[in-house]
């Protein structure tokens, strides 16, 4: 009896012991965010990054259930305040799609987005003409998922302040980089025309001095397994909607940001988006110049 006991004792721990790992993954699920700076870090495999994207789409795929997209009806607003696909770098030809893994951090010779450039000589992040930041909008009706806005030179990586969207549209995932302000938080809805931020030079790369100042933006499409496949999303630029008027997305999530992480900004003096992001009045933002046109790099 006692025998059996201590048997079943062990077995017990021993159980326990093998599924150890698993359950410590699914008590700490990371949320998106935490998942990509893991995979930045190289704190997870390839693989577990991948099963844990999966894991985070299906919930979200769950939570806002889309129609099935046809390719050739997605409408879009084009995600720069009163311009339209003449932004777009290298007339649509900046795509490149081969080697992309969102998984692996060491893979990096792709350029799966497009490059959309503001007019800037001066490299001050300030449109040349208007002589004003370039509202950053989202494309599509979604869902803020996640957000860096504490990028430094320091710091080094290549997205500098990004935000990611998941799309209520198509079920996939906009990747918009190289901002200079995020204006919104993880778990904010926003609507097509919102603004969602301002072109920057954030990000390794872009913050040197051969670079044009620009927003990359890249969308994930996502099969029926959840598996991520970046798409050439020009035709969609192409026929995308320009507006001429933004303003702050209306909706605001009940845990918007930490209370220290405010204080901590504003004893640092940091006029950052944050104090933007709890007032709780859109603001409207209109542009001076509709004369821009035909002046962008392509
Ligand atoms: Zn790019």
């Amino acid at each position: 009896m006692i025998l059996n006991l201590l048997i079943l004792l062990f077995i017990g721990v021993h159980i326990e012991g093998c599924s150890w790992n698993t359950e410590r993954q699914v008590d700490n699920q990371r949320d998106f965010k935490q998942l990509l700076v893991d995979i930045r870090e190289q704190k997870i495999t390839p693989q577990l990054a991948k099963l844990e994207f999966k894991r985070i789409m299906s919930e979200l795929e769950e939570r806002y259930p889309h129609a099935a997209f046809d390719s050739a009806n997605v409408s879009l607003v084009f995600p720069l305040l009163g311009k339209n696909y003449r932004s777009v770098g290298g007339r649509g030809r900046g795509f490149y799609g081969r080697h992309f893994d969102l998984f692996d951090h060491s893979v990096a010779k792709s350029h799966p987005a497009h490059d959309i450039f503001i007019y800037d000589r001066d490299k001050d992040c300030k449109e040349d003409i208007s002589g004003k930041y370039m509202d950053v909008l989202a494309v599509s009706d979604g869902v803020v998922i996640a957000t860096e806005t504490e990028w430094t030179e320091e710091k080094g990586y290549k997205g500098g302040n990004y935000v990611w969207l998941y799309d209520f549209q198509t079920g996939g995932l906009w990747y918009y980089a190289h901002q200079r302000k995020v204006y919104v938080v993880e778990g904010q809805k926003v609507q097509a025309g919102d603004k969602i931020g301002e072109v920057g030079r954030s990000g390794f790369n872009a913050k040197t001095n051969r670079s044009d100042t620009h927003l990359h933006l890249m969308f994930l499409k996502l099969d029926e397994h959840n598996e991520p496949t970046p798409l050439n999303h020009y035709p969609w630029l192409k026929a995308a909607k320009t507006v001429y008027q933004t303003q702050l997305p209306s909706h605001y999530p009940r845990k918007s940001i930490k209370a220290d992480s405010i204080s901590k900004r504003i004893s640092a003096g940091l006029p950052i988006s944050i104090e933007q992001k709890i007032e709780p009045k859109p603001v409207s933002f209109q542009t001076r110049s509709k004369k821009k046109k035909g002046r962008d790099r392509g």
